[in-house]
């Protein structure tokens, strides 16, 4: 496959190959029903998950090429999820910013989901992701092609969303972007339902704190060139512990 593809998709299949084994180091893919997506760039197509392997099996090779009607680019024995079909082709199609599209159900995002305040503003990742957060209600499973309209209507310009009693989406320009979306999002549901369970008064941040937070987020943030610490590191850390994800 590296050499069948161009570099900039092969780079691309080894960073989202790279966030799948993440994900499921971390506990947070669902048998075969999660999915995360990344845009191939100059091109109307996107990678994304086979409906049929395992978050730990992914490699680089394996992903599928599909366009955004879900239509298999390359040969390969499995096919997209429809959820995924639905979900991915509508939020990339929608917003020409994303790249990468992260989508689980996991216990404590499907937890905080479920709850009618959401996500409470209690910790420094909830304050991250309270400065791009959307809500999209539930409408059953996303099968159904007819519900990408609203979706993306929700997403509106935001990194995170909570699906309504479902589970947690993340976006971002790059595949690590939306895998550190990804993950301050469900570490705030995470913290959100393990302070629930101790029976305390919850302390809110403040309004002055968040706007403080809002000026220095953007602020270091800002360059897009910046050297990404955090996206080497867990690739060094893969390529040590299961090299075989860029196969
Ligand atoms: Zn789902």
């Amino acid at each position: 496959m590296k050499t069948e593809v161009s570099g900039a998709e092969w780079n691309a299949r080894v960073d989202l190959a790279a966030f799948f084994r993440i994900v499921a180091n971390f506990g947070w893919d669902d048998l075969l029903l999660a999915h995360i997506s990344a845009r191939l760039p100059d091109e109307h197509a996107y990678l994304v998950n086979p409906y049929g392997l395992l978050f730990a099996e992914i490699t680089a090779s394996s992903l599928l090429k599909v366009d955004f009607e879900g239509q298999k680019l390359l040969p390969s024995e499995y096919e997209i999820s429809p959820e995924a079909n639905v979900i991915h082709g509508a939020i990339l199609a929608g917003r020409e910013d994303v790249n990468c599209v992260a989508h689980v159900h996991t216990v404590a995002g499907t937890a905080v989901s479920s709850q009618k305040e959401g996500l409470l503003n209690i910790s420094q990742q909830s304050m991250i992701v309270a400065l791009s957060l959307a809500y999209h209600d539930y409408e059953g499973v996303v099968f159904d092609p007819a519900e990408a309209p609203s979706l993306q209507a929700d997403l509106g310009d935001k990194q995170h969303m909570i699906l309504r009693n479902h589970g947690l989406i993340a976006v971002g320009a790059t595949v690590s972007k939306a895998f550190y979306g990804l993950y301050n999002l469900q570490r705030s549901c995470e913290m959100q339902v393990a302070s629930q369970g101790q029976d305390a008064e919850l302390i809110p941040i403040s309004d002055a704190v968040m706007e403080k937070t809002r000026k220095m987020v953007a602020e270091r943030f800002s360059d897009p060139n910046a050297r990404d610490f955090l996206w080497e590191a867990k690739l060094r850390e893969l390529r040590k512990s299961q090299p075989d994800f860029e196969n």
